[in-house]
């Protein structure tokens, strides 16, 4: 079951909601001052993931929520997917490469650029 954590605008507190099937951002309230000024952030679950975890539970066909796409440690890994698939053990040089990716986009995109 996913589990989301809102941040309340009002008193920044966190609320974690357990989301069964479709839940309009509306239905969210915060718990400590009832407030429903409150933002989604990542989830905790996910951040304790790891790599290996991750990638044993990506499913290409699948579709991606946006927030997939926004959390940088997902970077690569539609690629790793295929390499394993493939029976291709990925390279030093590509791991590091997602490593850094993965943990400072933007130097990545410097870095490339020069
Ligand atoms: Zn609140």
């Amino acid at each position: 079951m996913p589990i989301y954590e809102y941040r309340c605008a009002g008193c920044s507190n966190l609320t974690t909601v357990f989301v069964q099937g479709y839940q309009g951002k509306d239905d969210i309230r915060c718990e400590f001052c009832g407030s429903t000024e409150v933002k989604r952030i990542i989830s905790p679950v996910n951040v304790h993931q790891s790599s290996s975890e991750k990638l044993s539970s990506y499913d290409p066909a699948s579709k991606k929520s946006e927030s997939f796409y926004r959390d940088s440690r997902n970077i690569g890994l539609h690629a790793e997917h295929m390499l394993k698939k493939a029976g291709v053990k990925p390279t030093e040089e590509f791991k590091t490469k997602l490593e850094k990716l993965r943990t400072d986009p933007s130097r990545v995109i410097k870095d490339s650029d020069s």
